[in-house]
């Protein structure tokens, strides 16, 4: 859904309030009392309640809304522009937007959302057809062209040298159909993609980062360094693909060609 989409539907507070308990249902609702997952719906006073113990759960206890005053309209526009628009949106571009007088609630729901969305990426696993490679970020101050852009890293491919910060780059991969229309764009599209920094890139260290990040069925690609050699013990389906051709390796790896 785009934003303008978003605010023709959600326009008011009923709406919103609407919307976030088709969500809640769908997550489903859990008695903090007995643990019990049955719940009937009250109407009035607008809550859940337990089938068997009968306990009652509101509409924000036990989610990210639990103990906030601000209306599910606020909540629901800085979800909307969390995961819609490809910009970040400030605390105070967002103040404005709602038109709400302070700033400090709406710095502390975004606040709460980010941490919330970063919870929920860091249990995500990569899954299907996984890409994977091993890089460091240089910076590049020292470049001429560059200065004044200070701290700006770049990634490149490779192990590096020892005090340079090595990175693992996994990203998911799905085979796009060739066909005569699309003949000119990518053959692959790239889903999630997980970078993580790393010590060392030995077979231990890569294992300990990759049962992390990646889900033991997915389809693991990868170069012919000794790195992955034991990959096979936490994932199923382990391909080397040894490049010999540095520029080959953009064909192979495309989404860590588009990084630089
Ligand atoms: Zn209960």
């Amino acid at each position: 859904m785009t934003l303008s989409e978003f605010y023709q539907k959600y326009s008011n507070e009923e709406e919103c309030k609407e919307k976030f308990k088709q969500i809640r249902d769908q997550v489903g609702v859990v008695c903090k009392k007995c643990g019990c997952k049955d719940h009937y719906w009250q109407q009035s006073p607008w809550q859940y309640e337990c089938k068997e113990c009968k306990f009652r759960t509101t509409l924000k206890s036990e989610t990210i809304l639990e103990g906030s005053k601000l209306p599910f309209r606020y909540w629901l526009t800085a979800m909307a522009y969390l995961t819609t628009s490809k910009k970040s949106i400030s605390a105070l571009q967002l103040q404005k937007e709602l038109g709400h007088k302070r700033y400090e609630p709406i710095w502390a729901m975004l606040h709460k959302l980010r941490l919330g969305m970063r919870y929920r990426d860091s249990q995500y696993k990569l899954t299907e057809y996984v890409e994977m490679d091993e890089g460091f970020f240089e910076k590049s101050d020292s470049e001429p062209e560059n200065q004044g852009k200070e701290g700006e890293a770049k990634y490149k491919r490779g192990r590096g040298s020892e005090r340079q910060a090595k990175v693992l780059v996994a990203a998911e991969s799905k085979p796009v159909e060739q066909t005569y229309k699309n003949r000119h764009k990518p053959k692959k599209t790239v889903g999630h993609i997980k970078m993580t920094v790393v010590d060392k890139l030995d077979s231990t260290s890569i294992n300990y980062e990759v049962q992390k990040m990646i889900s033991e069925d997915a389809e693991v690609k990868t170069d012919g360094y000794t790195g992955y050699s034991k990959l096979k013990q936490i994932i199923q389906t382990h391909d080397v693909e040894i490049i010999y051709d540095k520029r080959e390796v953009s064909k192979v790896f495309p989404w860590v060609h588009s990084n630089q």
